[in-house]
């Protein structure tokens, strides 16, 4: 007798992300309880299993979704507010006197709601975040249905969330133990960046992370000042200080990196340390570029984030795939490195293994959570087609992302987000455009 299960899918192909790469047609996903109980050949299914629902989609490539590993949601209200300006000129003149004007927990709820529903839109079933009043991100993620992983932002300097050190980890922690209880949301310690960060902190930041066993999520070598900065104060790169720190081991995640010297990569390396790229961001700010190549080939975990929207400016993994591809390509000289199937990996179960969620997700396999997304490949821009993950990484826009579903439950379908109001998501934002748009 037929087994009931929730769902059963049936797309033209299963790109599985599993350690061969295997790419399945004539097969489908069973669903039940929110995680994949079997991939087998279609006939086979339907013999096996009456489904409570089955879900046919005869253009569609079925693949994870995307771990977008870097972000700050709560910026998608400052998308596009200022553009064509180095890291620190931008950052010192125009993002934190917005942030300081404006970043109260409204803010960030209705800045995540929104990066939540870009994100969907695109393909991305979980991400990593850092910004001020986290609790306001995690009941926008917890009302959406996305998964995220939700950082613990500690910085020197007072801001309107927290007063210092001890306010910020005082806060995080009290979140850590508010967020235990919902499966879809991780915490993380998330110290900004070497510059912004005392040592006495971030030895705390240390002893709590081995503690709670919690990943570490922090900005590092994004441009060179940073480092020249650091040589000039301490006579240290920043990399070296968090080093004698005891900060690099496989729960540490190094966003940018793209200031590395051959034995830094090798530290990496022999560290577990993983390192986030984010392409677009390093690209618009100037920053520099971060050697994926080299650190591929050193056996380095190097995953993908878009940054937040106001230095991207979207969150779009389907771009980001791309720029990564091209980009190292140009950094290499050598058109054979991070080829798709590498970059693909690169945005989805390269992200969960960052985040300690690779046994979770980030691939379709047995046991794990149904977090996937379906892409419409039978479109005129991607005809004809001779292998789908290439056109996923070289010809396919987020437009034809036609559904997502997170632990099995459908988020996006036939791209109507299922959990969110668009409309009243667009009215907030043009709502908060007026009064931060207003500010002389
Ligand atoms: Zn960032």
């Amino acid at each position: 007798m037929a087994m009931e299960i929730d769902l059963l899918i049936t797309p033209e192909w299963i790109i599985t992300v599993d350690s061969g790469n295997q790419v399945l047609r004539h097969h489908t996903i069973a669903i039940d309880n929110s995680r994949i109980v079997a991939i087998m050949p279609t006939s086979e299914a339907e013999k096996h299993y009456n489904p409570r629902q089955a879900v046919a989609l005869p253009q569609q490539a079925v693949l994870p979704g995307f771990v977008n590993a870097h972000t700050h949601v709560a910026m998608a209200l400052l998308k596009g507010l200022a553009d064509d300006l180095p890291l620190m000129d931008w950052l010192q003149h125009h993002i934190w006197p917005a942030e300081a004007q404006w970043a109260d927990a409204e803010f960030v709820h209705d800045g995540s709601q929104l990066a939540i529903a870009e994100m969907l839109r695109s393909g991305t079933t979980c991400f990593n975040d850092m910004y001020f009043f986290p609790e306001a991100t995690a009941q926008a993620v917890a009302a959406s249905g996305i998964r995220a992983c939700i950082g613990m932002i500690m910085i020197d300097f007072p801001t309107r969330w927290g007063s210092g050190a001890a306010d910020y980890f005082q806060k995080g922690l009290a979140l850590h133990e508010q967020l235990q209880a919902n499966p879809l949301l991780t915490t993380a310690f998330a110290p900004h960046a070497p510059y912004t960060v005392s040592d006495d902190p971030l030895q705390q930041v240390r002893h709590l992370a081995g503690e709670h066993a919690l990943p570490i999520h922090m900005h590092v070598h994004e441009t060179a000042f940073e480092v020249q900065q650091a040589i000039e104060q301490s006579g240290m790169r920043p990399l070296a200080r968090l080093a004698q720190l005891g900060l690099l081991d496989q729960h540490f995640l190094a966003v940018h990196m793209t200031q590395l010297t051959d034995d830094e990569i090798a530290l990496l390396a022999q560290t577990g340390t993983h390192v986030i790229h984010c392409p677009e961001s390093n690209l618009k700010l100037a920053s520099g570029f971060c050697p994926i190549a080299k650190l591929t080939a050193a056996g380095v975990n190097v995953a993908l984030g878009t940054d937040g929207n106001a230095s991207n400016n979207d969150l779009d993994m389907f771009g980001e795939m791309r720029t990564a591809a091209l980009l190292a390509k140009a950094v290499a000289q050598d058109a054979s490195v991070i080829p798709a199937a590498q970059v693909l990996r690169m945005a989805t179960i390269n992200g969960a293994r960052a985040l300690g969620l690779d046994a979770e997700i980030g691939s379709l396999e047995v046991g794990k959570f149904a977090d996937m997304i379906a892409v419409d490949l039978g479109t005129l821009e991607a005809s004809p087609l001779y292998d789908p993950v290439s056109h996923l990484v070289y010809c396919t826009s987020r437009e034809q992302v036609t559904h997502a579903w997170v632990a099995g439950k459908v988020l996006l379908e036939n791209r109507q987000l299922t959990t969110l109001d668009s409309t009243a998501i667009i009215a907030k934002a043009r709502h908060w455009q007026q009064k931060i748009g207003a500010t002389p």
